[in-house]
Formats: structure tokens, sequence, C-alpha cells
């Protein structure tokens, strides 16, 4: 062996140090199926997380990915007051080419093994088609359309939650929350850019719109009299709010020396690069930033919604609370002096813990 090898660690070591349940490893050389499981924590339900599935270079690239994306399924599900774990899957391979039917149903009968302790729905590189296909093998499933009685696109309710989770902080900083006046950049009008586009339009607010689609980035201008901006304008803009609902980590040492925002609340997963260094550089600069994965949360309320079977009534309901949760957040970053995302993990934390405590009589 060479003297100067890097040391790996063991899987079971890396579950250890993210505090991981389980990791199931999906092999299935007949239909090509290679896929790794994640649950990271099942104190208030079963694991519930997407199924992503992408060309990474190395399954160690893929643990990684998965290791991470489902920890963060936790902290969302019990900031948000949901009664479910945190899980999330990886599927390796090309979505465009490798996908079909067998290998999506194959998968769907790992997941039926589990025995509900892992239950899906889609994220990059899934459609509700191959939930559909999944849910051929397994009830654990979620996100499939309206019409096999799913409960349909989650894009509107995450836009309402991003946008309680905006008029919170507004309330915070302003003293108000009426957003008539206030001026909002939208990055990414896809799914929920552009529900939220809608939804701060008819309060009034003036919306700054980007996109790399050229042709959308037109026809949403166009539908909510929104002005368009070049990407290389948003960091430098005098606008009060940044709503990031394109990429993660665009709030980074770089964009946060230029940006002049007031408050950073957008529907992006992972916005921050660094977690640790940044919630702390926005919090120097006095920048109120409310945490992504709370405010994005109204997705996953709508796949809760589908396996509770709430009706949208009591979804819109859930997603409301976003505006009291993000207050919450704010409160105790202020007298604690932390970081609204530290703040945020602690809430999530305790909630887990205060639920394991009465977990301990029958
Ligand atoms: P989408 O694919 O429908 O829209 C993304 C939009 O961003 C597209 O219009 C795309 O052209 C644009 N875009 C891509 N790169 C860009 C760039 N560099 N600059 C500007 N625009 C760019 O996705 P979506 O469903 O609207 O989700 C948006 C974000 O919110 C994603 O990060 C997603 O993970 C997150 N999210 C979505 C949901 C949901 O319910 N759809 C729930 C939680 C989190």
């Amino acid at each position: 062996m060479s003297g100067n090898s890097t040391i790996v660690p063991s899987v079971l070591d890396q579950l250890s140090a993210s505090g991981h349940k389980k990791v199931v490893f999906c092999n299935d050389p007949d239909t090509g199926l290679k896929a790794i499981i994640a649950v990271h924590d099942t104190t208030l339900g079963p694991a519930l997380g997407g199924t992503r599935m992408w060309t990474y270079n190395s399954e160690a690239e893929a643990l990684e990915d998965v290791l991470r994306l489902s920890k963060g399924m936790t902290y969302k599900s019990a900031i948000t007051g949901l009664n479910l774990g945190g899980g999330k899957a990886v599927i390796i391979g090309d979505p465009r080419k490798q996908k079909t039917e067998a290998l999506m149903r194959s998968y769907g009968r790992f997941i039926k093994n589990m025995n509900g302790e892992f239950i899906t729905a889609e994220d990059m590189g899934t459609t509700t088609r191959d939930m559909e296909y999944i849910r051929m093998e397994t009830n654990y499933v979620t996100g499939v359309p309206e019409s096999l009685g799913g409960a349909g696109n989650p894009a509107p309710y995450t836009a309402k939650g991003v946008f309680l989770g905006i008029k919170a902080c507004v309330k915070e900083v302003f003293g108000t929350d009426m957003l008539a006046g206030k001026s909002v950049v939208v990055q990414g009008i896809g799914n929920v850019g552009e529900h939220l586009v809608e939804l701060l339009r008819q309060e009034n607010v003036e919306v700054y719109i980007s996109d790399i689609n050229q042709d959308r980035l037109q026809e949403v201008a166009r539908k909510y009299k929104a002005k368009p901006i070049d990407a290389d304008k948003i960091f430098t803009i005098g606008a009060d709010i940044y709503a990031p609902c394109a990429l993660g980590a665009t709030v980074n040492d770089k964009t946060i020396k230029t940006m002049k925002f007031a408050i950073i609340a957008g529907s992006a997963n992972n916005q921050l690069a660094d977690e640790q260094v940044h919630g702390q550089l926005l919090l120097e600069k006095g920048i109120l930033y409310a945490p992504d994965y709370l405010i994005n949360a109204g997705g996953l309320i709508n796949c809760y919604a589908e396996l509770t079977g709430f009706g949208k009534k009591r979804t819109m309901q859930l997603t409301e609370n976003i505006y009291d949760a993000t207050r919450e957040v704010i409160k105790l970053s202020k007298t604690e002096q932390i970081p609204t995302n530290l703040a945020a993990s602690r809430i999530a934390e305790k909630r887990i813990s205060d639920i394991k405590k009465i977990k301990s009589s029958y």
C-alpha cells in the first residue's frame, strides 16, 4: 500500500458522523438500477424525501449528496411541524438516457421492501410519470398526478410559503408586513418563481426578474408587468429583497460583498454556499436571511397532504404557518445573536428531542 494514500472514512463512519440511521444500496443489473436510499432520522415519522437521478462522477459523490440531502429533510420536516423524518434517494445515471419503466419499477420494489420507513417523491431528474411507475410497485410514494389521486403540482404551495416568509421578514425590517412599494428581485421564474411573481404583483410590489430562458423572461414580464434584468445586475441592484428561485449557493463570498438587499428569501435549496460562514456574514452585514428549507416547505406539505389525505384547505393552512415559524426563527436569532440558519436548526433539533421524550411512554 502506498504511504501517502488518502484515508477515506468508511461508510459506517460517515453515517455516524452525520447521525444517519440507515443507508440502503440498491443494485439491479437486469434493469441497470444503481441507487442509494438514505434514512437520516425517523423520530417524527417515516423518512420522506425526493429521488434525484443524476450522473454522479463516483459512488462516493452520490453517497455524499444523499447523506447531505436526507439530513436536510429531517430539519425541514421538523421545523415545519410535520410528523415526518428525513430521507432522500439518488439514482446514479443520466435521466435522459438511462431511465426506463423497468428501472423505476425495480427501484419501487426496493422502496416497498423498506416497509414504509422511506417514502419518496420527485426531485431533480425524476417526474410525476416516474412516481406513477413507483406507485405500480409500492404505495410509499407521493407526488403522483392529481388524476391518480395525488396532490398535484406543489409549486403554488411552495410559492405561497416563500411569499409568507418574505412578509415575515418585511415585518421585522420595515415594521409592517404590507408589501406595497417594496422591490423584489426574483431569480428564476420557473414553476415556483412565476407563482411568486404573481403573488407579489397582486400586492403592488415592484418586481425585477431574471432567468436564463429569455423567452420565458419576456413572457412573464409581459404577463405580470415585471421588469426583466440581466443576470449580472442582480447583485448590484438596489432592491429591498432578493428571492433566489433557481440555483443554490448564490449567496457566497463574492455576492455578499456587492449586494445591497435588506432581505434574502426565496425557494432555492441550499442558498448559502457555506452554512457556517455565510449565515454569520449576512448577520454581520445586517441582511435578514429567511432559512430556505423553512420557507420553501410548501412542496413538502403538499406531499404530506397526499399521505394524510388532507384536502387543499388544510394544506394551505399548514403552509400559512410558515409566516409564524419564520417570525419565531427571527426572534430566536435576535435574542441569541445567532444567524437565522442556526436559529432554525436549533428549533428543528429541539422539536426532535422533545418528541423523542414523549415516545418513551407507551
Ligand atoms: P424550475 O426548473 O421550474 O425553474 C427554475 C427556473 O430557473 C427556470 O426557469 C430556469 O430557466 C431558471 N434558471 C436556471 N438557472 C438560472 C440562472 N443561472 N439564473 C437565472 N435563472 C436560472 O424549478 P422550480 O420548481 O421553480 O424550483 C425552483 C427552485 O426552488 C429550485 O432550486 C428547487 O429545488 C426549489 N424548490 C422547489 C420546490 C417546488 O415545489 N417546485 C419546492 C422546494 C424547493
